[in-house]
């Protein structure tokens, strides 16, 4: 073991965040606390994995490692107790995270609210699962915690009354983001309720977090918050400049939402750097980032996860404390680095089966790094659970419907052997995905030949095993599915109007699609991939093959 290069190391999780909106807060001034932070640490772009799902993303953050090692593929899984569907559980992560780590080294490690984490693992230290803030009853019914959502089980009570319900949200905490906000009819909009539930969640798990600093020895805490993703999913469109299509008085109303929830973690993050003191070395990192400008999609695909769409490849990382050079950027991070860096801060080597690498840069001396082959086969009690714990049914489903309010999921269905079937479904389209990122076409092509075989409907599908055929060099097989592909009717993609619209209808672009007429013109080309990419891909063949003509048709 090498000398260790911090005292203490906290880990901020912000769901989405990202650099494009916070430069110009901190400019104006409104984001003081991160702008004290990034001038006296290292900054970063920090690249995702695809596909861009944050339960896999969070997880790999946690383990250096991919999720075809990690095994949190998507946003649901069998239950094989209940035989249906549950959210995807700590039971399900085949490796160790890294607060499993510290436990079995003996350091009193702390996790609340990480994206899979429940049932809260049996760690060195408090463990608050991703289910402990859902409110599943009206304020003032009784409001009970689901077993399993606090690590250990003697601080059950202590944490269940440190949540805050959406309906304590009151006027004065609406009002700073929503000042208009008297003028919303809620019988037909429901932003408020949105607003409400996000703020409420995110009070619940920040209050956790600071009660763990205030009270519990501890060397390490992570904790993880996704009110930025979920504000920005349910109000990007209204963020500045006004999108084409967004009603004015609508705009008016809601365009401060986005930055509002920036702002508001900016408080947070005071609060938190001030309780964990001046010798904690402190990351702050998102999953991805989202796109605020331009580049924001018109529709949403009707797909299960087509709210992904709206996720940019880039997330942040932040860095400070001890040994981390000053107001410096760092080039070249993922997010599969951070376990890995956050492993050497603690002078413990990083497993060789990791996928990610430390981020030197950071430090204002190379850091001593040292190697296991992996940390999985080492001895010692780390916390995890066996592999077949009982996760509350009724818990399960607040969580689902919370994915589906979302768009992350599609609504269920009530056969239970369909849903099992789709959730399976979706696991091995996201798997067979990892792959392909991982540059492994051999394994993702014979995934992708399963899928677009047992649902060859789905155009998805197709489109991927065109990209597998391509990257293997099989052009006449690519060639063959493009065909395919080109014959499928496009599925029109939901336009998002209403924030966090629950189960969207298809706009009027769908019915005109579905009566052959002509799309209107807000309809944005690019929501009827994957056309557009199978002519692409194409007109390369063709163009390749020296048909020029056939190329051109395609462009
Ligand atoms: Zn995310």
């Amino acid at each position: 073991m090498s000398e260790p290069l911090a005292k203490k190391v906290l880990l901020i999780g912000w769901d989405a965040a990202d650099w494009k909106i916070i430069n110009p807060l901190i400019d104006q001034g409104l984001m003081p606390t991160l702008n004290d932070f990034v001038n006296h640490g290292v900054i970063g772009n920090l690249a995702t994995l695809r596909p861009i799902l944050s339960p896999m993303l969070w997880n790999s953050i946690a383990t250096g490692k991919r999720p075809d090692k990690h095994g949190i593929w998507g946003f649901m899984e069998p239950d094989p107790q209940t035989g249906g569907v549950r959210p995807v559980t700590s039971t399900s992560r085949k490796v160790k995270a890294i607060w499993n780590i510290l436990t079995q080294r003996g350091y009193k490690a702390h996790v609340l609210g990480w994206f899979a984490g429940h049932p809260a693992e049996p760690i060195n230290g408090v463990s608050v699962s991703d289910l402990y803030p859902y409110a599943v009853a009206p304020l003032g019914e009784p409001w009970p915690l689901p077993p399993g959502a606090v690590h250990p089980e003697s601080m059950r009570d202590t944490f269940a009354a440190l949540r805050m319900h959406p309906a304590e949200v009151t006027e004065a905490a609406i009002l700073p983001w929503i000042p208009r906000a008297a003028e919303i009819d809620q019988e037909k909009d429901k932003g408020l309720q949105t607003f409400s539930k996000i703020l409420s969640e995110n009070c619940s798990i920040h209050n956790a977090a600071t009660w763990v600093l205030q009270n519990e020895p501890w060397d390490f805490l992570a904790v993880y918050y996704n009110g930025i993703d979920h504000f920005c999913h349910g109000f990007m469109n209204y963020h500045p400049p006004r999108m084409e299509g967004i009603p004015e008085d609508r705009f008016e109303i809601y365009k401060d939402v986005v930055n509002g929830a920036y702002r508001f973690h900016d408080m947070m993050l005071q609060t938190l750097l001030d309780l964990a003191g001046p010798d904690t070395t402190v990351l702050i990192v998102s999953d991805h980032g989202f796109h605020s400008d331009h580049l924001r999609p018109r529709g949403i695909p009707q797909e299960p996860a087509g709210p992904a769409v709206q996720h940019r490849q880039f997330g942040i990382v932040c860095i400070k404390g001890d040994h981390i050079k000053q107001d410096e950027r760092i080039y070249g991070a993922t997010l599969l680095d951070v376990t890995p860096t956050i492993l050497t801060l603690f002078g413990l080597p990083i497993g060789e089966d990791m996928d990610g690498r430390v981020l030197v840069q950071a430090f204002d001396e190379p850091p001593r790094i040292e190697r296991i082959p992996s940390w999985e086969n080492e001895p010692g009690e780390c916390g995890m659970h066996p592999a077949d714990l009982r996760m509350d049914p009724a818990a399960a489903q607040a969580v689902l419907q919370q994915f589906v309010a979302l768009g992350y999921i599609q609504p269920l269905n009530e056969d239970q052997e369909k849903a099992v079937a789709v959730a399976v479904r979706e696991q091995h389209y996201n798997l067979a995905r990892v792959y392909i990122d991982a540059r492994r076409y051999t394994e993702a092509l014979a995934m992708f030949e399963e899928l677009a075989s047992k649902w060859p409907d789905e155009a998805r599908f197709m489109q991927h095993l065109a990209q597998c055929y391509l990257a293997l060099g099989r052009r006449a097989e690519a060639k063959e599915q493009l065909q395919k592909l080109l014959t499928l009717k496009p599925k029109a993609p939901v336009r998002k109007e209403q924030p966090a619209q629950e189960n969207a209808e298809p706009g009027i672009e769908a019915e005109a699609i579905a009566e052959n007429k002509e799309v209107p013109d807000a309809m944005p080309s690019e929501a009827l991939k994957p056309r557009p990419w199978a002519d692409l891909l194409m007109g390369i063949i063709h163009f390749e093959e020296g048909d020029m003509d056939g190329a051109l048709d395609c462009f």
